[in-house]
């Protein structure tokens, strides 16, 4: 019997090509998207249910939930993949901003989980992949807000792993850092940044580092293809790994915080993002 996965955030990027990489390795695929009339051309479509899933909007994924188990039996498998970068020096974002960063990249994912728990404990087991991101594993300036929500993910989702290892159920993370080709995500961020004009003391700090994250963006980027690959193995491996690198740390932020002392960890960040401040 085909095995079943259920996918937020397929309307494109990388949840939308998990969607097609699961169909083709024989899944039943729920692809779940919040705005119906953006549903994109899936292949495989005789394996792919889609349905409506805001994960701000709870009556939206108990009823997505509900009609995945009605038309395939169960669900074997959830990748929370939904998610966004608000952007934007901390001060300048008001309280709804950040809110609303964690409303989708953490309650939104909390709320998905724990609307499927009763089912994979029902049936004995079940796999959830958590599509995290390097901003989850170190800070970066500009990005206060979605590095908060991301390291929620992460811990959140290693404390859940040994709640749900008394069920048979296995909670992972795919962490993809460095930039993925072929999403909205940088289009959207770039939409939602705010800035502020009354923040004057930082024009010459906000110049330097978008200097820095301009020499950075330059590195190559991971198609979305490759992460969904990813996504793939974490859900279908049969292993207890917890977390999922993916992607070739050019700037050593993952082997710095993995390796290195604090100390040398923090010199290390520093070095891009203070070399010339004051003490
Ligand atoms: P993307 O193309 O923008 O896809 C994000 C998906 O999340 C879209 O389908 C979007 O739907 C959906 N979404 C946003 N808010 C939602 C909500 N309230 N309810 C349901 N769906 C919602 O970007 P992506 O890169 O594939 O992002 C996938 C995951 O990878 C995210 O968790 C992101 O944080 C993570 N990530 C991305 C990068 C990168 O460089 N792109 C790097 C590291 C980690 P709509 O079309 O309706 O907005």
């Amino acid at each position: 019997m085909p095995k079943t996965v259920l996918i937020t955030g397929t309307s494109s990027g990388v949840g939308y090509a998990s969607v097609d990489l699961f169909a083709e390795a024989g899944w039943n695929v729920i692809a779940t998207l919040r705005d119906p009339d953006k549903v994109p051309d899936f292949r495989h479509a005789d394996q792919v249910m889609v349905l409506r899933l805001d994960v701000e909007d709870i009556s939206s994924i108990t009823a997505a939930v509900d009609a995945g188990i009605a038309r395939f039996g169960r669900i074997d498998a959830l990748v929370n993949n939904a998610g966004f970068g608000q952007y934007g020096l901390f001060e300048a974002l008001d309280r709804d901003r950040i809110q609303r960063q964690f409303d989708v990249n953490v309650f939104g994912v909390m709320d998905v989980t724990r609307a499927i728990l009763p089912h994979f404990r029902a049936k004995g087991g079940g796999v959830i992949v958590n599509v995290s991101s390097g901003a989850g594993i170190f800070g970066l300036p500009m990005i206060s807000a979605y590095c908060a929500s991301k390291f929620a993910l992460d811990g959140f989702t290693e404390a859940l792993s040994y709640e749900l290892a008394s069920q048979n159920i296995i909670a992972k993370l795919v962490i993809p850092h460095g930039g993925i080709d072929q999403t909205r995500f940088h289009e959207r961020s770039a939409a939602d940044f705010v800035s502020d004009d009354r923040l004057k003391d930082y024009d010459a700090f906000l110049a330097r580092t978008r200097a820095m994250f301009g020499k950075m963006a330059g590195g190559r980027l991971m198609s979305a293809g490759y992460v969904a690959g990813v996504v793939v193995q974490a859900v279908t491996d049969d292993s207890r790994q917890l977390r999922y690198f993916v992607g070739d740390d050019a700037r050593g932020f993952i082997k710095a915080r993995q390796h290195n002392s604090d100390e040398d960890y923090m010199a290390h960040m520093r070095g891009f993002f203070e070399a010339d401040m004051p003490g």
